[in-house]
């Protein structure tokens, strides 16, 4: 850990996907030395055999702006905090806010440590999917407009970029992949490679590899990332692989 004695500290921390093997050993020794833990429910008892002893604070989902404000007024009383994120921090998760609210916080001081996203770890449970360029697109239209979604998805199908799609799911709508399939079908033929990858680095992880139009019938739940291979893609043994065209 580093720091600034005169500052109050608090560390953003991704806890990977979820098995503490997949943490970083700057994450795990950060959390050990924190006293104070907060984040989403799920996310605490994922990292809980690291925080015995510890506070543990813990919001709903969609209280964020809430929670960062506690690990604020928790920093402020001297205590080391980690703010903990699934994944990486910095992605879909909250680092950014935690910046956005610093200036109302003069004293404090943040330090984000890595994690290993969603993307990258199903990848590897799938086969080799990204190994060219790739675009990281969420499904959520809580914070983005759905016309932006739409567009960024057909810029990135267009430009034969393979989709990584987060957030394929939610509470209320189970229905965003067909609505992702059915915005780039006209793009996408409907044997392309393609996969998912649920529940990465959690009991009962799940890899299919399967065809676009196998894809636009599947329903996934929101612990499902899902991948959309490029023209360059293919299905093998049961791995989505991406070539890279080192052999001709
Ligand atoms: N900060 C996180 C992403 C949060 S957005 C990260 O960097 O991984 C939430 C979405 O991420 C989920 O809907 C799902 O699409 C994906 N995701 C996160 N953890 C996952 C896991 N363990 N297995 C499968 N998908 C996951």
């Amino acid at each position: 850990m580093s720091g600034n004695d005169d500052k109050n500290i608090i560390y953003i921390v991704g806890i990977g996907p979820g098995d503490i093997s997949m943490m970083t050993g700057e994450v795990v020794d950060t959390i050990k030395e924190c006293d104070a833990i907060v984040g989403y429910p799920v996310y605490l008892r994922l990292i809980e055999s690291l925080t015995e002893g510890k506070e543990l604070i813990s919001t709903p989902m969609k209280q964020e702006i809430e929670r960062c404000r506690i690990a604020y007024e928790e920093a402020g009383k001297g205590k080391k905090v980690a703010v903990v994120s699934s994944g990486d921090a910095g992605i879909y998760g909250m680092a950014s806010l935690m910046y956005e609210l610093l200036p109302e916080y003069p004293g404090t001081e943040l330090y984000v440590m890595a994690g290993i996203t969603a993307a990258n770890s199903g990848a590897a449970v799938l086969g080799a999917p990204l190994s060219g360029d790739f675009a990281v697109i969420s499904m959520s239209d809580l914070l983005t407009p759905f016309e932006l979604i739409e567009r960024r998805l057909r810029v990135a199908a267009g430009a034969d970029m393979v989709i990584v799609l987060y957030n394929p799911s939610s509470h209320k709508r189970k229905d965003y992949l067909a609505k992702a399939c059915e915005i780039i079908q006209d793009i996408v033929p409907a044997d392309r490679a393609c996969g998912y990858v649920k529940n990465i680095g959690r009991e009962g992880q799940e890899a299919v590899a399967l065809s676009f139009g196998e894809l636009r019938v599947t329903e996934v739940d929101m612990f499902t990332t899902v991948y959309i291979g490029n023209s360059m893609s293919y299905i093998e043994g049961g791995k989505m692989i991406t070539r890279r065209g080192y052999r001709k």
